[in-house]
This record gives C-alpha cells, sequence and structure tokens, in this order.
C-alpha cells in the first residue's frame, strides 16, 4: 500500500500560484491551447492566439534562458531590493519570474544566460505552513 500523504506533523507546502507544481518535482504548468498549441499560465476561456476554447495542461520545461530583464531597485514597503525581474525562454514558452540565487547586478545576470527553475519559501502561516514561490537561478555557477 502506498503510503499517505500530508503525513502528520509534516510541514506543508503550498504553491504560491497555481501554476507551480511541486510534485514530483517542481515544475511549471501551463495551459495549452488545444488548437493553435499556444501557451497560458493564466486562466482563459478563450485564446488570445486564435480564439479557441479547448486547453489542456502541458509541463513547462525546467530550464531555460533569459531574453529580457531589469534590475528593480524601487518597491513597495517590504520587498527587498534590488531584485531582478525577468523574462524567461523555457523552450518556447515564455515566463516572467525573478532571477534568485545570485547577485542582483549586471555582472551576474545577462541576457542569454541559462538558467532553470527554483523554488524558495516566501512566506509561511501560522500553521506552519509554507507559501512557495519560484525564480529561476543561474545554470553554471549555481549552488550544488
Ligand atoms: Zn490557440
Amino acid at each position: 500500500m502506498a503510503p499517505a500523504s500530508g503525513t502528520p506533523g509534516a510541514r506543508s507546502q503550498v504553491p504560491l500560484v497555481d501554476y507551480l507544481a511541486l510534485e514530483p518535482e517542481p515544475h511549471l504548468v501551463a495551459h495549452q491551447c488545444t488548437q493553435c498549441g499556444a501557451h497560458f499560465f493564466d486562466r482563459r476561456n478563450a485564446c488570445a492566439s486564435c480564439s479557441g476554447t479547448g486547453f489542456r495542461d502541458v509541463d513547462v520545461a525546467t530550464t531555460g534562458e533569459v531574453t529580457a530583464f531589469t534590475i528593480v531597485s524601487l518597491a513597495a514597503p517590504g520587498i527587498p531590493v534590488p531584485f531582478v525581474a525577468a523574462v524567461v525562454d523555457c523552450d518556447g514558452t515564455t515566463v516572467k519570474g525573478n532571477v534568485i540565487n545570485t547577485p542582483p547586478d549586471p555582472d551576474h545576470v545577462k541576457v542569454g544566460m541559462k538558467v532553470r527553475l527554483a523554488t524558495q519559501v516566501v512566506g509561511t502561516d501560522r500553521a506552519g505552513t509554507d507559501a512557495i514561490g519560484f525564480g529561476f537561478e543561474p545554470l553554471e555557477g549555481a549552488r550544488p
């Protein structure tokens, strides 16, 4: 018999966004238009490219390449700055996310650099449930 998930006493984790799946390994899930193949992360009633209304869930590649980024040095109170907001091409799917686990400066973040999906705890509620967010970390020189 398979062990039940959610062992009592274990720390539970919930993804911050509904398109982040944590099992079996963290990855993003996109809604793919069944008519033209376009990918969307938010829920859609119709495809923005072809107006098709059929969607299926597809796993997005966990590695990609930074196609654009900006170093954010001013943000709402409580949000640590600077941080790197980036657009990452994950094998054809455009993902917006922060570049993490590297210094937020132009010496460490470049357009064209290879990155991989990484998760981080972004908050914990009173019941001890961790909210898990995602970002991208450099593939080379990444922490083991
Ligand atoms: Zn479509």
